[in-house]
């Protein structure tokens, strides 16, 4: 009779340990905190296989001014070569009406934009190390792309135009000796990031080049680079349209993100 009782007993115990489990995972209650915990560890391994398209390749970005040239005039009026005349060392470069300086500007999206750059595994240097100090000259900042060896090369403005004009623009070098060799490339880096900045709202130029493409040849910045190239002004300052853009710290993080997609476009086409 005691058998019988544990038999009976048994299959009910066993029933309930069974049930028990198998609502592991199942039971619509049980699937909420547990098995959450149970699969992050998997999800935690995403990040370590995010695309590195830019491992390897080397990105000079050039702040165009700086913040404290209006304080020497002397070394910033200071003649330099630039590869076909004498030009300043530099300038203080622009402003909005507001008085938001463009050398303020440039850091902010090199900053920016360095930061997406290496994100994508690129290593990047600065012409200039913050936007409180005076210089270096343009001929000192080209000879840093140099000497980098840059995959590629970007000088950062906004520019000073015409009140009634809008829009961005993208200066080219023109073959003068040095650049030779790096004429057709820097073409193409033009083409990718006139193609990508767009996405930002800003128009190419209503007063500048054509389909914001403008070749120069008055800039040390072109003139003398031995590595891809060109400048881009994100938007004209003295505008006010284009002047509540470039001063939004959001828009400048969008314009990082627009030159940061041209660039990898560049690099890995
Ligand atoms: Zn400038």
């Amino acid at each position: 009779m005691a058998v019988t009782v544990l038999l009976a007993v048994s299959p009910i115990a066993g029933c309930a340990t069974s049930r028990a489990a198998s609502s592991h995972g199942h039971d619509p209650v049980r699937t909420t905190a547990p098995n959450r915990a149970a699969t992050t560890p998997t999800r935690a391994t995403v990040p370590t296989t995010r695309p590195m398209p830019l491992a390897g390749k080397v990105v000079v970005l050039d702040p165009g001014h700086n913040g404290a040239n209006g304080s020497d005039t002397v070394t910033i009026d200071s003649l330099v070569w630039n590869g076909r005349a004498e030009e300043a060392c530099d300038t203080t470069g622009t402003e909005t009406d507001a008085g938001y300086t463009e050398a303020l500007f440039n850091w902010n999206v090199a900053e920016f934009l360095k930061a997406d750059l290496e994100a994508a595994g690129a290593s990047v240097v600065l012409t200039r190390t913050s936007n409180v100090g005076v210089g270096p000259c343009i001929t000192q900042r080209t000879a840093i792309g140099n000497a980098a060896h840059a995959d590629a090369a970007l000088s950062i403005h906004a520019d000073g135009g015409p009140a009634d004009g809008r829009g961005f623009a993208i200066l080219e070098p023109i073959p003068d000796g040095p650049n030779d060799a790096v004429i057709g490339a820097s073409q193409e880096l033009g083409h990718d990031l006139a193609e990508a900045f767009p996405s930002t709202g800003m128009p190419t130029s209503s007063y500048d080049g054509v389909n914001g493409i403008v070749a120069r040849d008055d800039l040390a910045g072109l003139n003398l680079t031995s590595v891809p190239k060109v400048f881009i002004e994100c938007g004209n300052m003295r505008n006010s349209v284009d002047a509540a853009l470039l001063t939004s710290t959001p828009w400048q993080l969008q314009a990082a993100a627009a030159i940061s997609t041209g660039l990898v476009t560049f690099l890995t086409g």
